[in-house]
């Protein structure tokens, strides 16, 4: 056989390492699909980040920041993954053997708890089953048997099981305490409704590969002026648990537009080009845009002969489907991904081979949403599984067609 060229693999065959002549598609819940403007500012020369220029960058790439987080507070820019920016939060705000609440409705949840502990501090979980959503009514109960509590973490969007918390309910709870709330948006800020300051919430995380449609790199971290109050008491205690993710470093260097340590400049610039698209759209047509893409790929599983796993408030970035009992959930994403080029995500530790991740968010449309519905029917149906063609497809069409915002 002919022996491809490494650039015949990267331009048509893509990850998917098939034989076929294909166009990948990138359907995950992160790393998403990167718009076309933005990866051409990727492709340009790289600059020096301490000039007039950049700093002028990083200005307005806040204040648009400031519109998708839905607030009037600084954002600092930090170069790290989204994890990054959940340990910024965190250890600006405990030292060894403060006490904190972390609700936990999935696998990220549970990152805030290790996160915790890995910097000493006394975790108290507030738990719900897989699948269901942390309640304010919940978490107000674990406050009252722990006001001395220093903080509270939410997810916003639970990525490893498609469930959407209420963190409106849950800020609220947390408002009146002397607790500062720190919320994970990182697979919900840019695809739903999420409020910052209105939702009461502290220290509002970000990353750069989902939404906000960037390559991995970049993570931001809001902070309200409650928030700042306990990083400064904290401080007053002993030394910083960070030296890299001292909040107040950037706090400071952002009066002048600028960051501590050398930023990702190249993935900041980028940023400003995704970000326009965001701020042309308008945010509350933004979130529409994803929940009617969610209520289609959630219609689909009807016509798949799929069970959605969310069981209450499916978040609106990604559905998640229960893989059909007896079959193999690595040859069901792996067929899909070398047959039909696309590629979906699986479940995470205990979810592993229990469930598919159809992402929705950023830089995805209907289509390919759809595109994935129909590779579904085709392999699933090729497993054994009872699914008749196209169905999946029409129930998709049929509720993305009759979706009315508010309804
Ligand atoms: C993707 C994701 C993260 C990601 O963390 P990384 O450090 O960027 O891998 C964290 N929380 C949630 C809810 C996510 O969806």
């Amino acid at each position: 056989m002919k022996r491809r060229s490494a650039f015949a693999d990267h331009l048509f065959f893509g990850s998917t390492g098939s034989d076929l002549f294909m166009k990948p598609r990138l359907l995950c819940p992160g790393p998403t699909p990167v718009p076309e403007e933005t990866l051409l500012e990727l492709a340009r020369p790289v600059t020096f980040h301490r000039s007039a220029q950049f700093r002028s960058v990083l200005g307005s790439v806040v204040a648009d920041l400031q519109q998708v987080f839905c607030t009037k507070n600084p954002i600092c820019v930090l170069t790290s993954s989204g994890t990054g920016g959940m340990e910024a939060a965190l250890t600006n705000v405990i030292r060894p053997g403060t006490k904190i609440l972390c609700c936990i409705s999935g696998r990220w949840g549970e990152r805030w708890k290790n996160i915790a502990k890995a910097f000493g501090a006394i975790v108290i979980e507030v738990t719900c089953p897989y699948g269901e959503a942390n309640t304010p009514a919940q978490l107000a109960k674990a406050l009252a048997e722990h006001p001395d509590a220093a903080v509270v973490t939410a997810t916003l969007s639970e990525t490893s099981t498609g469930v959407r918390n209420d963190i409106k309910g849950l800020g609220a709870v947390v408002k009146d305490t002397k607790a500062v709330f720190i919320v994970d948006a990182i697979s919900g800020l840019g695809v739903m409704e999420c409020r910052t300051d209105d939702w009461n919430i502290d220290f509002c995380v970000t990353g750069s590969q989902k939404a906000l449609m960037l390559p991995a790199g970049l993570a931001f971290v809001a902070v309200s002026d409650k928030g700042w109050k306990r990083v400064d008491e904290v401080l007053t205690q002993g030394p910083a648990c960070s030296f890299y993710f001292d909040l107040r470093k950037y706090r400071e260097n952002l009066k002048n537009n600028d960051t501590p340590f050398t930023p990702a400049n190249t993935l900041i610039k980028a940023l400003s080009h995704s970000l326009a698209r965001l701020k042309t759209e308008g945010m509350e047509k933004v979130w529409q845009r994803h929940e009617r893409m969610a209520a289609a790929a959630r219609a689909a599983a009807t016509g798949l002969n799929l069970k959605l796993f969310a069981r209450v408030n499916p978040t609106a970035g990604l559905t998640v489907y229960e893989i059909p009992s007896g079959m193999d959930g690595s040859v069901l994403l792996g067929r899909l991904e070398k047959e039909h080029g696309i590629r979906i995500a699986g479940g995470q530790d205990t979810m592993k081979g229990k469930i598919i991740r159809l992402a929705h968010m950023g830089y995805i449309d209907f289509f390919e949403v759809l595109a994935a519905v129909s590779a579904l029917e085709m392999v699933l149906a090729d497993l054994g599984h009872k699914v008749e063609s196209g169905a999946g497809v029409a129930a998709a069409q049929r509720a993305f067609s009759s979706w009315k915002a508010g309804a």
